[in-house]
């Protein structure tokens, strides 16, 4: 245990997978968009592609499911 610690590969990997884990957070799988952070993401709800998507979605659901499978 040291300094040189933020430089192994377990930690580097360690912080890859932080990062993904915190984009994955604000990922629209609806609209498949990832949002940068909490803000971008609710923007990106009141969006007018989201709530078009969320229209499509609540017509079809079956369809959009299939889809992103
Ligand atoms: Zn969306």
């Amino acid at each position: 245990m040291g300094k040189n610690d933020f430089l192994t590969p377990k930690a580097i990997a360690n912080r890859i997978k932080a990062k993904g884990l915190q984009m994955l957070r604000w990922y629209c799988q609806m609209c498949q968009k990832q949002c940068r952070d909490e803000n971008g993401f609710k923007c990106h709800c009141m969006s007018e592609s989201h709530q078009r998507q969320m229209l499509i979605f609540g017509e079809n659901p079956n369809r959009i499911v299939e889809g992103l499978l």
